[in-house]
């Protein structure tokens, strides 16, 4: 299948860079595939449907950049978009999905339990229940699956398209692998690293990444789970270095801008 790097949400979180919503738009014989979907238009048109987190990441408004703008864009409609993979159910993650209603939404059945069907008192302020209030066909997968490639599990969510359970950043998240014809082996990590340079000294085509601590520290911050997080970075660091895989973040700019520009 076919793919394009997409950003979906550009936000100012205080004292720090830019970070953006990165969603990958796939080509695939039965319609496209959106692996998470960013902000969309309807989150610029009520912003409380974004909860409260907007008052940290400070969003910028941006119709253009919503996955939906941009499959017009490319000359497709909103119908054509028939699976969205979420790697978890963050505001930022899941704004979008309002934008495609005849989409099937894919989470896992970890991540579905905690956002939408047991919330702790944690979970009813993190995410925030407006953006599926449109009642959208949801699909869980439960994990961990069976033993996948590069010795790690995964749950096949449709064909070429594979969760990677990584708790940690949420209960349920999970990262997402994408095989493609062109690109080799394509890693959605979603918020399981926020720092690049946490698993790669360089980005896909060799500018080095300087650490960016204040990312590191928000992660730990933002974490369900902190004893998960060093494991995931090490999974991911480790797949990042096989032949013919690249692994990419949600929120890292230098990683987005380098694989836009290829
Ligand atoms: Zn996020």
């Amino acid at each position: 299948m076919r793919v394009h790097h997409l950003n979906c949400g550009s936000m100012h979180p205080p004292a720090t860079v830019e970070v953006v919503c990165h969603v990958l738009l796939c080509e695939t014989p039965d319609g496209l595939v959106l692996v998470d979907s960013g902000l969309g238009r309807q989150d610029f048109a009520d912003p409380r449907r974004m909860g409260v987190a907007r008052f940290l990441m400070r969003p910028d408004r941006d119709d253009a950049k919503t996955a939906i703008g941009q499959v017009e864009a490319r000359g497709f409609t909103a119908a054509d978009v028939q699976h969205i993979v979420l790697t978890h159910m963050d505001f930022d993650h899941i704004g979008g999905i309002a934008d495609f209603p005849e989409a099937t939404v894919h989470t896992t059945a970890d991540e579905y339990d905690r956002a939408v069907l047991n919330p702790d008192f944690a979970s009813r302020q993190r995410y925030s229940q407006r953006q599926w209030a449109h009642e959208p066909r949801i699909r869980t997968h439960a994990g961990p699956g069976e033993l996948w490639k590069h010795d790690l599990h995964g749950v096949e969510v449709l064909p070429g398209i594979t969760y990677l359970p990584m708790p940690g950043h949420t209960k349920g998240h999970a990262a997402v692998a994408v095989e493609t014809s062109d690109r080799g082996l394509l890693i959605h990590a979603g918020d399981a690293v926020f720092d690049a340079s946490l698993y790669t000294p360089s980005s896909p085509s060799g500018a080095s990444l300087a650490k960016i601590r204040i990312l590191r520290g928000f992660e730990r911050l933002m974490a369900v789970d902190r004893k998960r997080l060093d494991d995931n970075h090490a999974t991911l660091r480790r797949l990042n270095g096989e032949a013919g895989v690249t692994v990419f973040n949600a929120h890292d700019k230098r990683i987005l801008d380098d694989l836009i520009g290829r």
